[in-house]
């Protein structure tokens, strides 16, 4: 097995991560740079960056990301890469003609100390920008936080750079949705949207990167939020960001810059984090939940009384981004799952302090770290079996080892198709993780099962 090596002794380790639980910050600011519509990404570093976010989304997608990259050579990694950026802007705007570039830095020039604010003002002054394009920034290191970080610096930036506030409300709700599949995305626009509530949704991956086969290719697919949009959200009665560490940047800035106020809550993965949702949207608002969303959680819970019986007491080992897993912990535990192995690649005390007292009350010993690795998820399992992993992709050479059922969820996912186009949020995304987590349990089951026991009806 590929993981054989792994051992049960765990030792103290401080400058050694060993099968990252995370990836690096400019991939997230590539993803939400493809949710702003004809929006072409830029990576300002050296080609190997660009194209090794290019191929992890795509791969994760299955749909060809396009980005540019300021394909730094020595002399630039040397003398600063300010140069390659006015060039490439100006080939880009007239040769791919996007409405905006966005552009974020790699480890490399950040480490040189390109001010990309400078060279981007630069571009302007040199008539690089023709009128009623723009050009957006970011500092992505990856050096420092992981993918979700750079996705909420792009996020917080695209806010920055567009909104504005004419003193007049557009009637509308700012909804920052997450690191998120954009089927997600989409699924939160609708149940919003079955509120009663307008919103600007940003960044929206959704018909970007889960759009439909049509045969043509577009450069620029026809969704994304707008730039009218994003100029606007000054202007919206209230942002509801989901998932503080992705979200919570954008949503808190633009209650300073322009006085929109924000709450920034969970993701609404499982019951009580989407009842929280709704909620917040329902007195935000001052709206009433329509009976086709009481419904859905009706639905839900029906499922969850079907299935609990299967749930009840099994050990549940996660790794993944904060934002998911603490609502789904927050889930598993009011199913009766014991998820007992949690980590995250992402740093923050934070998360800690938030699992500890979800699982406070559990009958059992719960490891939780924040900017660990798959390695220590790995030694902890083998110390303390499980009964499911949940992670993404990289989770199976663990499943495999150790013969566990395994519900892949998170990015990336490379070695399954369709992920991003059924949600996992939301009520009726709470129904199709139950199914899968469901299914990866009886499936086991069955196999296990001697031919006495062996049963058609479950
Ligand atoms: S050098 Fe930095 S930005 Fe480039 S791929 Fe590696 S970690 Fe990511």
């Amino acid at each position: 097995m590929l993981l054989r090596h792994t051992n049960e002794e765990i030792k103290p380790r401080r400058s050694l991560t060993v099968n990252p639980a995370k990836t690096c910050q400019p991939i997230g600011a590539m993803y939400a740079s493809l949710g702003i519509h004809n929006c072409l990404p830029h990576s300002h570093g050296s080609q190997g960056c660009c194209a090794y976010h290019r191929s992890a989304l795509t791969r994760h997608f299955r749909e060809p990301v396009m980005a540019a990259t300021s394909s730094f050579t020595e002399g630039s990694s040397v003398f600063g890469g300010q140069a390659n950026l006015v060039q490439a802007i100006d080939t880009i705007f007239t040769t791919y003609e996007p409405d905006i570039i966005a552009v974020h830095t790699t480890c490399l020039s950040e480490t040189i100390g390109d001010d990309v604010n400078q060279i981007a003002n630069k571009a302007v002054a040199d008539g690089k920008v023709p009128k009623g394009k723009h050009v957006i920034h970011t500092s992505t290191p990856s050096y420092v936080g992981s993918h979700v970080t750079g996705f909420a610096n792009m996020t917080k930036a695209m806010a920055m750079y567009f909104s504005k506030s004419t003193g007049t409300s557009n009637g509308k709700f700012n909804i920052i949705p997450g690191y998120v599949e954009p089927s997600d995305m989409s699924e939160i626009k609708r149940v919003v949207k079955e509120m009663g509530i307008k919103p600007i949704l940003f960044p929206d991956t959704s018909n970007v990167l889960n759009g439909p086969q049509t045969g043509k290719y577009k450069m620029y697919p026809d969704g994304g939020v707008t730039a009218e949009e994003l100029r606007s959200a000054g202007d919206s009665i209230a942002t509801i960001a989901l998932g503080p560490t992705a979200s919570g940047d954008a949503a808190r800035a633009l209650d300073t810059k322009w006085k929109v106020p924000c709450v920034v809550g969970d993701l609404p993965i499982g019951l009580a984090a989407t009842d929280r949702f709704i909620d917040g949207l329902r007195t935000a608002a001052g709206v009433s939940v329509p009976d086709s969303i009481t419904r859905e959680r009706g639905q839900l819970l029906d499922i969850i009384t079907d299935m609990h019986q299967y749930f009840y007491g099994k050990k549940v080992a996660l790794a993944g981004d904060p934002d998911h897993l603490i609502p789904l912990v927050e889930f598993l535990v009011s199913i009766d799952m014991l998820p007992v192995h949690i980590v995250t690649g992402t740093p923050g005390k934070a998360f800690e302090k938030r699992i500890g007292e979800l699982t406070a009350h559990l009958p059992c010993k719960v490891n939780v770290k924040a900017g660990g690795d798959l390695f220590q998820l790995h030694q902890w399992i083998k110390n303390e079996p499980v009964d499911l992993l949940m992670a993404n992709t990289y989770g199976k050479y663990m499943a495999k080892d150790d013969d566990i059922p395994y519900v892949r969820m998170g990015f990336p996912i490379l070695d399954r198709v369709g992920h991003s186009y059924f949600p996992t949020v939301c009520y009726k995304g709470g129904m199709r993780l139950l199914e899968k987590i469901l299914d990866a349990l009886l499936d086991r089951m069955d196999r296990d099962a001697p031919e006495e026991r062996f049963e058609l009806v479950m």
